[in-house]
């Protein structure tokens, strides 16, 4: 059987410490569908085309599949027949947002389970706000994201 994890987030935009996040649950699935989410109540730098095509352009050679989604992540991850949710770990900041997220999907669904991928020391601060921040202020984001999510960002804050 195919083992198949989604892994949602903003992704806004795709930083080096979400590929890295995605690699090694690669180690593990067969298949993992990266899961662009769409939260109203969120307000995004990139809209979901954008996100998607820097996922897609960020993860070229990988065995991975990008979507979109709004709405329950667990009805999502069924229908895709998935059974795990990936999500990464960087500080105890993050614990707590997730443990609540992980036990309110598992009440929902307890046939999928969630896996945490601790984050590697090198990208323990990185995420797609301080890479915002940096390329707002016309900082270098080399090693912290792709090529071609770096001259997107230069594009948005040209503008
Ligand atoms: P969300 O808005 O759902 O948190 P993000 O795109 O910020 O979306 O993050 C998606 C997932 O990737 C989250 O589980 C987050 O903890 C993880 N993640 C983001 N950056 C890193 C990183 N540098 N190292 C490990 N995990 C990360």
């Amino acid at each position: 059987m195919t083992k198949i994890a989604i892994y949602p987030g903003s992704f806004d935009p795709v930083t080096m410490g979400h590929v890295d996040v995605l690699k090694r649950a690669l180690k593990i699935f067969d298949k993992v569908i990266v899961v662009v989410g769409e939260n109203p109540n969120k307000k995004y730098l990139f809209s979901v085309e954008e996100r998607k095509a820097m996922v897609e352009s960020a993860t070229e050679g990988l065995n991975v599949e990008i979507d979109h989604f709004s709405g329950l992540l667990v009805d999502f991850t069924k229908k895709k027949n998935a059974t795990a949710i990936i999500r990464g770990l960087r500080a105890v900041s993050d614990f707590d947002y997730e443990f609540q997220a992980a036990l309110m999907n598992r009440k929902l669904d307890n046939t999928i389970e969630t896996i945490f991928i601790m984050t590697r020391g090198m990208y323990c601060y990185l995420s797609s706000s301080v890479v915002k921040e940096v390329a707002s202020l016309g900082g270098d984001l080399k090693d912290l994201v792709s090529m071609n999510v770096a001259e997107e960002l230069k594009k948005k804050f040209k503008k």
